[in-house]
């Protein structure tokens, strides 16, 4: 069941192990494939080894429908986000080195980016620390995302959702990019807070108005 997802899935994988968004077998990606089921990275694989056989199908009450080995052990969270958020299908949870300074740090990603207001969000919370595998992690993150697309793990990481694969992509490698720019701008001096009417202004721009629709 669900071969193309599966390939897309491993792709994905390779996709951020190769974009240095994560290293070895940390992080996790999953895959929304119907109302309530979706597809995850098996628990401490490497992403090189994978073959479709490895990813687990899930459903919404946390069964294993198809699957020999054990899900991630962050499934929890990424089931908690697809039920708060019908509009997303791609959850992509990485270590990324930049917006992981932000979450060791417990500390929002502020709004000075335009790329970043554009298509991810005014601020980017980080959700209160939970245990990995917690219960209270799923549930601290999914709060935390409120609508925005990514969401900091406080000590941990990063979580970026999109309606697909390829959405889910664009916004972690927008958040990594922005974090270590905020990061340089710190070094040369204040980077500027663009004021809430500002930012409204922009979203509505990329919404509407932006590209070739
Ligand atoms: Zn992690």
């Amino acid at each position: 069941m669900f071969e193309n997802e599966k390939n897309s899935l491993i792709k994905t994988c390779r996709d951020i192990s190769a974009k240095k968004l994560t290293v070895a077998t940390w992080g996790n990606v999953s895959l929304r494939v119907s109302e309530n089921k979706f597809l995850i990275t098996p628990s401490g694989m490497d992403y090189n080894s994978l073959i479709p056989e490895d990813i687990v199908l899930m459903d919404f009450e946390e069964n294993i429908i198809e699957g020999s080995k054990k899900p991630s052990v962050e499934y929890f969270m990424h089931l908690c986000i697809y039920r708060n958020r019908k509009d997303i299908n791609a959850v992509i949870h990485t270590h990324a080195v930049f917006s992981t300074a932000f979450a060791l740090n417990r500390i929002p990603v502020p709004p000075v980016a335009e790329e970043m207001i554009q298509i991810i969000g005014e601020e980017i919370q980080c959700a209160d620390y939970g245990l990995p595998g917690s219960r209270q992690l799923g549930e601290n993150v999914a709060a935390a995302l409120g609508n925005n697309f990514a969401v900091l793990m406080a000590s941990h990481g990063a979580v970026c959702v999109g309606k697909d694969f390829q959405h889910a992509l664009k916004i972690s490698e927008v958040l990594e990019k922005t974090c270590q720019t905020i990061i340089y701008a710190k070094i040369l001096g204040n980077p500027y807070i663009i004021p809430h009417e500002e930012c409204e202004a922009m979203i509505d721009f990329t919404k509407n108005k932006y590209g070739q629709k």
